[in-house]
């Protein structure tokens, strides 16, 4: 979203007129913003490395969004059997699809190599019984914890010692007897340390240690480095320098290669990177009131709709659409939902009348696909932007849908 002649627009189209076409609130994203995110990860990294790029679609599963990075030629990274099945349904191969998933049962697992999908384990007890059941015709890929600290609030963090996530390094030799015993093909190495991570260096270093593991691997495709980059939430925040980012892991994976003795594929697998700054969720002020403390915006959603500042503490930033260039006054913009749900506590916002639209940036990962029905609330409604049309991609929910599989019994 920019300011162009006094008013926002997302790809030329007026950012106020959206509300007024689909209703408020409503979620909004750029195949634009998208496209240069992705081509700035490939050309991050030269043409010598064999990169993959997969979309990890749990940030923002709408079709349209998955059938796009596909487009791209991005692959697809799917954390549950059902994330898989939108992903065929996208029409992306079975062997575009890495399946990593935490903690599933073996019939999930089943049910992912039937469709063909490639699977990362990220358990030993898991590892255990799809050895002995496939033993070394099924290869797959193994997601590591190298232990190092990283994700900007714990809650995002995968990495360190007290996470669930992976198996850990230490444990190599366990992880080696189970994988010898059973005969299996171990043809790529995981790790995803968590999201927002501060400092290149940090990555770097669990990297290494991945790189380091993978000498104890023989047969060796890929190595999938995960995701986690952080993107800029406030006007002048900082991000993951991804083109540094790049030039250094592009390194650490040349030295890899030739001391490997043969190319492998790099991947990586980002959401938030891809998506978060494409989408804008615009939302509507009810009311204006003043209490002694503050003066509160309540808007028409909440918590239902958008749960990163409640639940990660997470910053979104805030304007008033419908005054792009009034007095900047200090707000607390709250939702409607009965419990406390506060989106920005102290906002620096332009003049806001009630009726007034609010654009909150940042909303394209971790927004829609983390909403909810509280409080029976509909789901807004979802449209994208493309090269300077908007299209309506999912309809507001509806009565009907609050109630669709719900059985009533008669009491009488
Ligand atoms: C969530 C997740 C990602 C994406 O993380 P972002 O911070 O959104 O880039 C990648 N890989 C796996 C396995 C994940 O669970």
């Amino acid at each position: 979203m920019e300011l162009i002649n006094n008013k926002y627009q997302i790809d030329t189209i007026d950012v106020t007129r959206l509300p007024e076409k689909y209703g408020s609130p409503v979620y909004v994203y750029s195949t634009k913003k998208m496209t240069e995110q992705y081509n700035r990860l490939k050309n991050a990294f030269k043409t010598e490395v064999d990169l993959r790029i997969n979309y990890a679609c749990k940030a923002l599963t709408n079709i349209n969004v998955l059938k796009l990075f596909k487009s791209l030629g991005s692959g697809l990274d799917a954390v549950s059997i059902q994330e898989v099945k939108l992903a065929l349904k996208a029409g992306y191969k079975p062997k575009d699809i890495l399946f990593t998933p935490n903690g599933v049962s073996m019939e999930e697992i089943d049910e992912g190599i039937k469709l063909g999908v490639h699977l990362n384990i990220d358990n030993i007890s898991i590892l255990e019984q799809f050895g002995d059941k496939y033993g070394g015709k099924v290869p797959v890929g193994i997601r590591l914890n190298p232990h190092v600290m990283g994700g900007g609030n714990l809650k995002i963090s995968t990495g360190h010692i007290d996470s669930k996530f992976g198996i850990s390094v230490y444990q190599l030799p366990h992880l080696l007897r189970v994988i010898e015993t059973n005969k299996m093909t171990i043809d790529g190495l995981h790790m995803h340390t968590g999201s927002d991570i501060l400092d290149v260096e940090i990555f770097i270093k669990a990297a290494n240690i991945i790189l380091e593991t993978a000498k104890n691997f023989k047969n060796l495709n890929y190595i999938d480095l995960g995701s986690g980059f952080k993107v800029p939430y406030k006007p002048d925040d900082y991000s993951t320098d991804i083109e540094e980012f790049g030039t250094e892991i592009t390194k650490a994976y040349t030295a890899f290669c030739k001391d490997y003795g043969k190319k492998i594929t790099l991947m990586f697998e980002p959401g938030k990177f891809l998506v978060s700054e494409a989408g804008t969720f615009l939302v509507r002020v009810n009311v204006l009131k003043h209490t002694l403390a503050t003066v509160f915006a309540g808007v028409d959603s909440g918590l239902n709709h958008l749960i990163r500042p409640m639940f990660y503490d997470s910053y979104h930033h805030i304007v008033n659409v419908s005054n792009p260039c009034g007095r900047q006054r200090i707000y607390t913009v709250v939702g409607y939902i009965c419990e406390t749900d506060t989106f920005g506590w102290n906002r620096k916002i332009s003049e806001i009348t009630e009726g007034d639209i609010l654009a909150f940036k940042n909303a394209g990962a971790y927004c829609f696909s983390m909403s909810s029905n509280y409080n029976s609330r509909f789901r807004p409604a979802e449209v994208i932007i493309h090269e300077g049309k908007d299209y309506l991609v999912r309809k507001r929910e509806e009565m009907e849908d609050l109630l669709r599989n719900q059985i009533e019994i008669d009491f009488k």
